[in-house]
């Protein structure tokens, strides 16, 4: 069978995004910010939002923190137009990072703007040695659909990750559930259980495409971008 079509949005650290998605059996579809989105979305069949810099906190109706930075209004014009595009019509979304933060305030959430100063934890979540070195645990929640897609480890509630994110969802949107956190209580993952496939991790897990972590997180992905193309080419 040919590959589904996912589209990645653009963004610095692009390489391990495409080569997680082509390992998955996917078509990577690298996405421009200044594409229009309304036909762009007609020719992929899934979404991978990816990291970047922060969500524009007027999204949310809120001013920026002062350590918020990056703010890029055509790639966050983009993105929210996709991204509701794609929850509207049930395609398959995959988050990660800043995609799991604009995912969650596109579907109606907020966002802690900065955590060092506006939490107290303990734990370190902008950890920028190796991509994938392990920077802290979550649990996974054990009724929630990604302990279902990353189940096979021998303790399935919980799974080291990496971290590099100064922000984090506050509010979770309507419709969404929490399925990781962290011991602090960072949200870490979010999903919308009634969605075909529509997931948040506020980790990189395609950093870990050499060893093979979340291999089944993007399997999981890719099938259900395929699913998708056969029900509505039927
Ligand atoms: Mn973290």
């Amino acid at each position: 069978m040919s590959r589904p079509r996912v589209g990645i949005t653009r963004c610095s650290k692009l390489d391990d995004y495409v080569t997680s998605i082509h390992k998955a059996g996917g078509q990577p579809i690298v996405l421009e910010h200044d594409a229009d989105p309304n036909r762009m979305i007609e020719q992929i069949d899934g979404l991978v939002l990816t990291g970047g810099a922060d969500v524009d906190p007027a999204r949310y109706d809120e001013t920026p923190h002062p350590q918020t930075y990056g703010i890029d209004e055509t790639r966050d014009a983009f993105e929210f137009e996709l991204t509701e595009r794609a929850l509207a019509t049930d395609l398959p979304v995959l988050a990660i990072c800043r995609g799991m933060q604009l995912l969650n305030v596109a579907a109606g959430g907020d966002l802690v703007q900065d955590i060092p100063s506006q939490l107290e934890t303990p734990v370190r979540h902008s950890v920028d040695s190796r991509p994938d070195a392990v920077a802290h645990p979550v649990r996974i929640e054990r009724d929630s659909v990604l302990a279902r897609l990353i189940g096979h480890r021998s303790d399935p509630e919980t799974c080291d990750v990496n971290s590099r994110h100064h922000q984090s969802v506050r509010r979770v949107a309507p419709g969404f559930h929490v399925s990781a956190t962290s011991p602090d209580g960072v949200v870490e993952g979010i999903e919308k259980p009634d969605a075909p496939f529509c997931i948040g991790v506020q980790w990189h897990p395609e950093n870990f495409h050499r060893t093979g972590e979340f291999d089944s997180l993007f399997e999981n992905f890719v099938e259900a971008c395929k699913a998708g193309r056969r029900a509505s080419s039927a």
